[in-house]
């Protein structure tokens, strides 16, 4: 009898410890990030250590806002381009090429007169899904709006590409894309990236699968761009509106500053353009800069952290001198990277190329800091 329960104790022990496993190896790279921190090649080393964004900001920040059409009134967005005027913020706009199949963008609109300010404005014009719509989900608890949840990977490449033409025609050719609702999958990370996207941004991805079930706010801890399922697409996941949940915004921003986190938030149109809703965008975008952040748009994102992540440094003391090499391998440049000398001894440095290159050189300031464009 007793043989029979350690038996059974022994079998349910090493159930949960599969269990376990299982869900550890399926969330490793959530874990990973935290207990790691960010996935760059190269962070520190005992004499230098090297920023993660331009001048050091502890955290970027991204303001999105989706469902530009030609169906869109036009007031509200012209309400959002002064705020971000006078903020001096430049954002990422994902906007529908052919709104529910009916309105597509044409040129000489004056909705394309609208994105042709924003772009003059420094904004991103990028591209959210074809039509926002899917006669699939008909009959279905999936929202008609949820346009790429039903779709095969063919059908998703067919409509992007589609999409992706009309913007090009008008002279916006996008570099990322998000999908309407959220709906993106695999299925569309694979279409994009056989489209050449640069990125792609959801919120709810990776899914919850059974893999995740245990963890069902698993996707929500992603908080550096990653390469879903090793492709040359980076993922960037967005985080909620502040205009409508500020105290959850905050809180997660503060989460992501700590780490050195990439914050991308929402804001939708037409609610963005009300007044009450401009006022509150503008006290949280006015605490986020408080907190250092570096405003960027995604497309920017996407090349900065393409170069930083491949980065490469290498550190060599020549007699006071301490000489630094670095290497981007990537086409984008790292403007006003920051380089911390951690060592005290050296008094002078100089910065090489991956060509070798010298890229700067002289006394090391009393902040021991530089900035510097490899
Ligand atoms: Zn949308």
């Amino acid at each position: 009898m007793k043989k029979r329960i350690k038996r059974i104790l022994l079998y349910f022990g090493l159930g949960i410890f599969l269990l376990l496993a299982w869900i550890g190896y399926n969330t490793s790279h959530v874990w990973r990030d935290y207990l790691g921190g960010p996935p760059v090649r190269f962070l520190e080393n005992r004499e230098i250590a090297v920023g993660l964004y331009p001048r050091g900001a502890p955290v970027a920040a991204i303001l999105t806002n989706d469902d530009f059409s030609a169906a869109s009134d036009l007031e509200p967005v012209e309400n959002l381009r002064r705020l971000l005027e006078e903020l001096e913020v430049r954002a990422t706009f994902f906007v529908i090429p052919n709104h529910l199949g009916r309105y597509p963008l044409t040129a000489g609109s004056e909705a394309v007169e609208m994105l042709e300010k924003l772009r003059r404005d420094g904004h991103e014009i990028a591209q959210h899904g074809y039509a926002h719509f899917s006669e699939k989900n008909r009959g279905s608890s999936v929202r008609m709006g949820a346009e790429m949840h039903f779709l095969s990977e063919e059908e998703q490449y067919r409509i992007i590409r589609k999409g992706r033409e009309i913007l090009t025609g008008l002279g916006f050719p996008p570099q990322g894309h998000r999908s309407p609702c959220f709906s993106g999958n695999r299925r569309t990370f694979r279409a994009l990236d056989r489209l050449g996207f640069l990125y792609g941004s959801d919120l709810d991805l990776p899914p919850t699968t059974p893999e995740t079930l245990l963890l069902p706010a698993y996707r929500r801890r992603l908080m550096y761009p990653y390469r879903p399922d090793g492709l040359d697409l980076i993922q960037v996941t967005s985080q909620t509106d502040p205009t409508v949940r500020r105290r959850k915004a905050l809180k997660v921003f503060h989460r992501y500053r700590d780490r050195g986190g990439v914050f991308a938030f929402l804001t939708h149109l037409p609610q963005i353009g009300e007044p009450r809703n401009l006022r509150r965008l503008e006290r949280f975008v006015n605490h986020l800069r408080e907190e250092g952040a570096w405003f960027c748009t995604m497309a920017e994102l996407a090349e900065w952290w393409t170069a930083r992540e491949a980065a490469d440094f290498r550190t060599e003391p020549e007699g006071e001198t301490l000489v630094i090499h670095c290497d981007n391998s990537t086409p984008y440049p790292l403007r006003d990277l920051e380089i911390v000398i951690r060592d005290p001894g050296p008094r002078r440095y100089r910065l090489l190329d991956r060509s070798g290159e010298v890229l700067g050189e002289g006394e090391i300031p009393e902040s021991r800091s530089l900035l510097v464009d490899i």
